[in-house]
């Protein structure tokens, strides 16, 4: 036996990943289903490093090292339970096997609970960066047992991207599922970036009357500034791009209908689970959804709107810099969303997880990866406790310096018939929280009248009732 790692599932993400760990000086052992992929792989890349090819499960596991180390990056679900099946089998207690896969980290708990029975160790890793992250260095979360991490770590750190200060993004995030669910959120908190763009290109096409090529190059200059982030770049480059066939912006031959393979609504389900507020990822969430549904917006296309015109030539730059700030805002508002629901996630499973970690790990390789996620770092690391990013000295700063903004793009979005849940729905939750009083008090009382379900008071403490069928007279109810 002489592979370090093995790595089980050679599509797109698995054999990137095995020649990243072979370029990086690992002997890698390969296996797939298929054995064709396999042989592929060796053809093609067999020079990059030592790779030991093998064309069963039992010569696979035979070929590593002990404590054996396997990454299984099969298609998540039913494939994944079937190929752990296998494998399991042929495992002894102290070998380590990480799913790289995008499992939802209820099905890692499980997984992990029935391998740990085995003595094997399971880490459910989330792997962020696509095909070229996993080839050039991807961010990567490891979950499972410290334990295996101890294994694993050292080769996971090797492949991973490097962060500016040239820390590897690879870190332990805690037990069973925890790494899966942070990338989770990872997700969720994507689909919210990348929906705040779309709304900030969209309202600087429609109510500043820019064009593609213009917009693109607004987006590099914030690119250039604390925006400064892949999602950004890329942006810049889509919105610069021509259609071959018919010359036209790219972004307007592609049809408007955004799909999800389901990471976001993962993230939306579990934090309504946790009870915990994260409307900007619903946001994005629902956006995708609604322009999938071509039914409604075919009943609806005929539905008045503001008709109003764009914005005269003179004011558009000054709509641009104002288009930033409620965008900067925003994505405040849905960053410190996510680190919410990780912490609350963190709790409810006792993970443990360190906030300022999982900002560093996401500085690069990533697809959120952001100059901002260092200062998401710094602050965690300073302030641990910290209940809310919004809490955090310098970035309420900046909320409050961006709000006058914001609120200007708010209020001529909905003046322009341009949609904006998350620009919108962002202010609104900056708005709900730093409220005095909230209309909450209304719906509780509401929620008393109807069906007795008791309300606090301001004023003192106890649990009170009104009884609003008769006498209207306020009655205590917490005691005897
Ligand atoms: P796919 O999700 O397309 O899965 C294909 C691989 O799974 C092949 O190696 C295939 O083997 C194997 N497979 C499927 N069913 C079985 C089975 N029943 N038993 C054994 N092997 C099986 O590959 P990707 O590389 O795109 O993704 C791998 C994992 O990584 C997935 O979980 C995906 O969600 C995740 N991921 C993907 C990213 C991406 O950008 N694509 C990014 C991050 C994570 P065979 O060749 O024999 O068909």
């Amino acid at each position: 036996a002489s592979a370090q790692i093995g790595v089980t599932g050679l599509a797109v993400m698995g054999r990137n990943l095995a020649r990243n760990f072979a370029r990086g000086g690992c002997t890698v052992a390969l296996h797939n289903r298929t054995e064709a992929r396999t042989r592929e792989l060796v053809e093609e890349f067999g020079d990059e490093g030592d790779f030991v090819p093998t064309t069963s499960a039992r010569e696979f596991v035979a070929a590593l090292r002990r404590p054996r180390c396997l990454v299984v990056m099969v298609k998540a679900g039913g494939p994944t339970d079937a190929v752990l099946e296998e494998f399991a089998g042929l495992l002894e207690p102290g070998d380590v096997i990480v799913d790289g896969g995008n499992a939802h980290f209820a099905d890692t708990r499980r997984r992990e609970a029935a391998l740990r029975e085995r003595g094997i160790h399971f880490a459910g890793t989330g792997i962020s960066g696509g095909e070229e992250g996993a080839l050039l260095g991807p961010s990567i979360m490891p979950g499972g047992s410290a334990e295996a991490y101890e294994v694993l770590g050292p080769l996971l750190e090797r492949i991973a991207a490097r962060a500016p200060d040239g820390a590897p993004c690879a870190a332990h995030i805690g037990p069973d599922g925890a790494g899966h669910f942070v990338k989770m959120v990872h997700n969720g908190i994507e689909y919210a970036d990348m929906q705040l763009i779309a709304e900030a290109y969209d309202l600087l096409r429609k109510v500043a009357g820019r064009r593609p090529a213009e917009i693109a190059e607004i987006f590099r200059g914030w690119n250039r500034g604390r925006l400064d982030s892949y999602l950004i770049e890329i942006t810049a480059q889509v919105l610069t791009h021509t259609d071959a066939d018919t010359g036209l912006p790219f972004v307007d031959v592609v049809a408007d209908r955004a799909e999800q393979k389901g990471t976001g609504r993962w993230t939306v389900q579990t934090a309504l689970d946790l009870g915990v507020p994260v409307p900007g990822i619903a946001q994005a969430v629902f956006a995708r959804s609604q322009s999938g549904h071509t039914g409604l917006r075919q009943a609806a296309a005929a539905l008045p709107g503001p008709g109003a015109e764009p914005l005269p030539e003179a004011e558009a730059d000054r709509f641009a810099e104002q288009v930033e700030q409620a965008l900067y805002a925003s994505k405040v508002i849905s960053y410190a969303q996510g680190w919410d629901m990780i912490r609350a996630g963190s709790e409810e499973f006792g993970w443990g997880i360190d906030l300022s970690r999982v900002a560093a790990i996401w500085r690069a390789g990533c697809i959120i990866r952001a100059a901002f996620l260092d200062r998401i770092r710094a602050s965690f690391a300073e302030r641990p406790g910290l209940p809310t990013l919004l809490a955090d000295p310098e970035f309420a700063r900046e909320l409050g310096g961006a709000q006058g903004a914001w609120r200007r793009i708010a209020a001529a979005s909905a003046r322009h018939g341009v949609p904006t849940p998350g620009i919108s729905g962002a202010l609104a939750y900056y708005d709900g929280l730093r409220a005095e009083h909230l209309p909450a008090a209304l719906t509780q009382a509401q929620r008393d009248y109807f069906g007795a379900h008791t309300y606090r008071r301001r004023d003192r403490e106890g649990t009170f009732h009104t009884r609003w069928g008769g006498d209207r007279a306020e009655v205590r109810t917490d005691q005897g």
